[in-house]
Parts: structure tokens; sequence; C-alpha cells
């Protein structure tokens, strides 16, 4: 073979479906920050989603013992009974609902309960409503499965809540699932108790499921963490997405579940059997550990999360053109840079390639995301400092 033979062939025959797949853009941000830095630059990462600590010590070592006890093997594809028992009785603790352990599935990362739960639930042409700016997978999984994607903007003048009343316009005889998700990415909003006792009273008796994103659940400054599940009536039409990788530092790791009527959670389970056939098994004894030891460590994370995102915030509040409002949860900071004249991809590259600070334009979590860059709070106060300094040397240098 010579070296000028192309690497293939023939015709990659995509399937249709193939270009209606969206992505993340901070996993893109990410690898062209890496370039940079390769060729020397110094970037200050505030793109990544993730909790920039360790996985607790606790956690760990429950992991690293139940490798060396040889849970090495397949488990159940629902997750291991020991596993999902805890789950249970967290998820029924902190949302004041009951909950038996056949409602809990075990899977890879909380990304794959929105997979999964559109798999089973989501036909062609069935309307999806979904918040926008938001996670860009819901929107990327509406579309290739061929669904009617139904933003609902989230506002900044709602102070980054859900508005109950463009909610209610927007269900249709055909809206099937309602997408909800707070403490919100890349907002921080979180949805008050009333909202969303008027969303539940807003679907009223109607036969729609609601996939309530609780990922940052625990991420909250102030305010009350209030679950769809925990209005009467409305747990059978709720699936619980939450997960480990943001509240016990274990992004890597690929353990979150989904809390759902045990119908559909057998339905999720024959998903995971014909995708992952189960969550990885020493994973999971280090799940048990991460719920039902010590919490001193992530409570000591929301501590420290909430005392950069007061400097941050105030600091962003002082660069010209950018204003931005006090998250109330997650590790996001969303600051509205339409005074600076600049379209928010055009300024995000900016700062990556002119200021080396790596941030998201909000137009990653849709159209409605104009006008606003993401950054991420999930770095070290240190850090987080340089970066406002060096972005108000850029504003001074181009505005
Ligand atoms: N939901 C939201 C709102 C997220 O921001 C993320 C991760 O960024 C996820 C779900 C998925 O988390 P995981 O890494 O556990 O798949």
């Amino acid at each position: 073979m010579s070296l000028s033979t192309p690497a293939t062939t023939t015709d990659l025959r995509l399937a249709k479906r193939m270009s209606r797949l969206g992505t993340e853009t901070a996993f893109e941000v990410l690898v062209r920050a890496r370039a940079l830095e390769a060729q020397g630059k110094h970037i200050i990462h505030l793109e990544i989603g993730e909790p920039d600590f360790d996985t607790p010590a606790n956690v760990v070592s429950a992991g690293v013992e139940a490798l060396q006890q040889g849970y090495t093997h397949y488990g159940p594809s629902a997750g291991l009974p020991e596993l999902r028992k805890a789950i249970a009785e967290d998820v029924a603790k902190s949302r004041g609902i009951s909950v038996t352990p056949d409602e809990v599935v075990v899977v890879p990362g909380g990304k794959p309960i929105i997979f999964f739960t559109m798999l089973a639930l989501v036909e062609e042409n069935d309307e999806v409503i979904y918040p926008n700016p938001g996670f860009p997978i819901y929107e990327s999984m509406i579309n290739f499965l061929g669904a009617k994607a139904v933003p609902v903007q989230i506002r900044e003048d709602k102070d980054f809540s859900l508005d109950v009343n463009e909610v209610r316009e927007a269900i249709t005889d055909r809206t099937k699932l309602i997408i909800i998700n707070s403490p919100h990415n890349p907002t921080g909003g979180v949805v008050t108790r009333r909202d969303i006792e008027d969303l539940a009273s807003a679907i009223g008796d109607r036969d729609i499921m609601v996939l309530s994103d609780e990922i940052y659940g625990r991420l909250l400054f102030e305010g009350e963490q209030y679950s769809i599940a925990s209005v009467p009536g409305m747990k059978e039409r709720t699936i619980i997405l939450d997960g480990f990788s943001k509240t016990y530092a274990m992004t890597g790791w690929r353990m979150g579940y989904g809390v759902m009527r045990p119908d559909l959670a057998t339905h999720m389970s024959r998903l995971m059997t014909n995708s992952n056939s189960c969550t990885a098994t020493f994973t999971q004894r280090a799940g048990i550990e991460a719920i039902t030891g010590s919490q001193s460590e992530p409570e000591r994370f929301n501590e420290e999360f909430k005392k950069r995102r007061d400097v941050f915030v105030k600091g962003l509040n002082q660069l010209k053109g950018f204003s931005c409002r006090m998250p109330h949860g997650a590790f996001y900071t969303f600051p509205n840079i339409t005074q600076t004249g600049w379209p928010s991809k055009k300024l995000a590259d900016a700062l990556l390639d002119q200021a080396g600070v790596a941030a998201l334009s909000g137009t990653a979590f849709g159209a409605f995301g104009e006008g606003y860059l993401r950054f991420s709070i999930a770095n070290s106060t240190e850090n987080l400092m340089l970066a406002l300094d060096r972005i108000d040397q850029w504003t001074k240098r181009n505005l």
C-alpha cells in the first residue's frame, strides 16, 4: 500500500439520523484549549462542567477495595441491589417521597438517563418541551429521535427560573415529555417550589411525563431544592435524573441513576442490557460509600463553590460590558455580554485565543443563549481572579 492511499476507499453510508445528532461544545473547546497549551500558551480552564476536586478518599478506597474483592464482573443491568436500595432511601429522604429499589435504575452517568428516557418514551413527531438555553444533550436527543424540539426560553429577567406560563402555552396534544433542570446548567437558576407546583397544575391530568434533571440538586447556595416528584400525584409521571458526577466529584467514574415508576424502570433496564450490560460494578460499590459514608467532602465542595461564586460574580460585574446575576446553584456563571457589542461565540473565541481564558458561548446551550457566556467556577479562586484580570485587560484593549 502506498503512503498516498486514502485510509478508506468506500463511501460511508451513514444513517440519516446521524445528521440530526448534536454535541456538547465544552468537549470541543477543551480540545482547542489543549492545542493552544501544546503550543506553549497558558490557558485558564473555565469551560468544562466538572468539579476540580478529587473524589473523596473514602469513596476512592471503597472502589479500590471493591476491585480487590473481585467486583470486576458483570452485575445486574439495573444496578447492584445494595446500591439501588441505598439510592432509594436517599432519594426518598431528600424528596420526601416513598421510593422502592425497583424504581431505581443505575446507569453509567446522568446522560444515559436522558438518552434512555427519550428512547423509551418519545416517538417521531412527538413534541418535547425543554429549557433553552439548556444542557445541549436534550435538544440533540430530541432531534436525533425525529421528535419536535419545543424550546422554552430561560429568561434572565425571571432570574433564570422557569416561566411556567410559557410552558403552559407550549403544551399541545402532541406533548409527550417536558424536561426541567434545576439548579440549571448553564445559568445556575433554581425553579422555586411555587413554580414547580404551578407547572404540575399546568400539566394537570394530561398524559405527559416529566424528566426532572436534578443532577445539581445538592449544589444549592440558597433557596430550596424542590422536586416535581414531591408534588402529590406527580411521582408516577416523573423520571428523576440524578447521579454522582457533580455531587461527589466522580465525573470519570461514570455513574448516575434514574428514579421512575417500576414498569418504566423495567424497560430502562432492558435498554441497559442492550447497550452497556451494566454500570461497572466496582464503581457501584464506591457509589454506596459515597451515599452512605461521610458527607463532609461534598459539603466542603459546596462551601468552596459558594465562596468562589461570590468573588467571581462580583468581578464579572466590574468588567466593561459584562453584567451577571447571582447563580443560586450548580457551578456556573452566565454573564450577559450584550453591552460588549460582541456576539457570544466570537467573544468566547477571542477570550480563548487572545486572553487565554476558556469559556463557552451561550449559544453552545441553544439559540436563546446568544448574548451570554458561560464560565464554570470549578477552578481555584486564584485562577478565577487571574481570569478576571486577563479579561479586564482584554476588554481595555478591545472595547
Ligand atoms: N445533566 C446536566 C444538566 C448536566 O450538566 C450534566 C453534565 O454536565 C449531565 C446531566 C450529565 O452528567 P454525567 O456526567 O453524570 O453524565
